[in-house]
């Protein structure tokens, strides 16, 4: 059993909690796209985490985690993150923690370039968290850093890393005026963080088709949304990797899989970080009262999120993007407050009504047509079953579905594991 659970928005649905939820049912957990930029909150018995890179079945015993080869493996924050985990009481080791040795390293001077550019780009800048993502996936396509299985063979590892940095200096100096890396800087690095994670690496692609062929069950874990998507999303404003669910058999290790199930995670309000057309945003004191409700701050950065009212057309494409299966809505419960459930219906672009998402360049002259329904102003968040929905409630999810075209299978209302309803 192949699964994937994908965003269907801008990231920040709540992915964390849902496959904090499903890997009970998993053998393996996989990530495949992205880096340390996220963040996934996960609410368990163990208490509250942020997972930046690791995958979320990191909690559960038996359970193995894998970063596939197309992960940006960032030792030196890969390797924080394990500390931090670890120092609250979970166990990872070899056995339960597997990175591809086809993963390619993110290195230092990618989050020097990162600042550097957003600094030259000062206010047209992206909003990159500064994790070095984009620079990193640019030289990756480049050919031009080194997978991590090459740490294994020291005697081949450095005649490449010291060309590249020969490189990379023409760039830090050259263009950004910039310091430039030393060789014994750099040889410190991968000495130290290369060192820490050189058990982890293996041949993750030989253990899963074993895992595949021995019928386990398997779990890809997507970072960002199918809107942040590289090629489907709003670019420039996307991440640098394909976070649709497509890409998840390329990413880690499976290429030629086909997925069984793609649960698909939206939330029941939208919200994004960072820069670019956010069409169905809200302002002022809207914009605030659900910013406050549904605690919306960058899990990684602390950043305020900006908010909005579900948006129906952004949602539709998500879907069809990421060929989703199952819907869980998350966050049901941060409505509660309002007299009527706001709702994004359609766009309005150049004086036509439209329900399709349009081309990244025209987004930002869409504007939101706005639908309301009736409010259930009451604690939510105890509900367990459908029927303890209140019909307002019910009626929600089931126009939302009705309107993206996809069953909404899971509903949830709280951030704790328990906290969902199965339809
Ligand atoms: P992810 O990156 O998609 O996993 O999303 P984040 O972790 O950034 O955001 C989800 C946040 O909402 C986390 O703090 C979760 O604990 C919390 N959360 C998830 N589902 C629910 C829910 O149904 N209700 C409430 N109140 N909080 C939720």
């Amino acid at each position: 059993m192949l699964t994937a659970i994908v965003g269907i928005n801008w990231g920040d649905e709540g992915k964390g909690r849902m496959v904090d939820l499903l890997t009970g049912e998993y053998d393996v957990v996989i990530r495949y796209q992205g880096g340390g930029n996220a963040g996934h909150t996960v609410v368990n018995d163990l208490g509250k985490f942020a997972l930046h890179l690791l995958p979320s079945g990191i909690f559960r015993q038996g359970v193995v985690n894998i970063l596939g080869n197309g992960v940006a493996l960032d030792c030196e924050s890969l390797w924080t993150e394990i500390q931090d985990v670890s120092g609250k009481g979970v166990s990872i080791t070899p056995e339960n923690l597997k990175i591809s040795d086809r993963a390619s390293l993110l290195l230092p001077w990618h989050r020097d370039l990162d600042e550097l550019e957003e600094r030259r780009l000062a206010d047209k800048k992206y909003g990159s968290t500064k994790q070095g993502i984009a620079p990193f996936y640019s030289d990756k396509y480049q050919k031009k850093t080194v997978l991590a299985g090459e740490l294994l063979y020291p005697d081949k590892l450095w005649e490449r890393l010291d060309g590249i940095l020969e490189w990379k200096n023409l760039t830090l100096e050259k263009v950004y005026g910039a310091k430039p890396w030393t060789k014994e800087a750099l040889h410190a690095w991968i000495e130290e963080f290369g060192g820490k994670i050189k058990p982890f690496i293996c041949d993750t692609g030989a253990f899963l088709r074993k895992a595949e062929k021995d019928g386990k069950r398997i779990l890809f874990e997507a970072q960002l949304g199918s809107l942040r998507d590289l090629d489907y999303g709003i670019y420039p404003y996307t991440t640098s990797s394909n976070a649709i669910a497509a890409y998840a058999p390329v990413g880690s290790g499976l290429p030629g899989a086909k997925l069984d199930k793609v649960v698909g995670v939206v939330k029941a309000y939208s919200s994004c970080v960072g820069e670019g057309p956010f069409t169905c945003e809200f302002f002022g004191d809207d914009a605030h009262r659900l910013r406050e409700a549904g605690g919306e701050y960058g899990a990684k950065t602390g950043r305020p999120r900006r908010v909005g009212p579900i948006d129906l057309v952004a949602t539709r494409y998500g879907v069809q993007c990421q060929g989703a299966t199952d819907i869980a809505l998350t966050k049901l419960d941060i409505l509660s407050y309002m007299d009527q459930i706001p709702i994004c219906a359609h766009y309005e672009l150049n004086g036509q009504r439209t329900g399709e998402f349009p081309f990244p360049a025209l987004l930002a002259d869409a504007k939101p047509v706005m639908e309301y329904m009736p409010g259930w102003k009451c604690d939510i968040s105890g509900a367990r079953k459908w029927e303890d929905l209140p019909q307002a409630a019910r009626n929600y999810v089931e126009y939302v579905e009705r309107e993206i075209g996809c069953h909404i299978t899971y509903v949830s209302v709280g951030p704790e594991r328990e906290a969902i309803i199965l339809r």
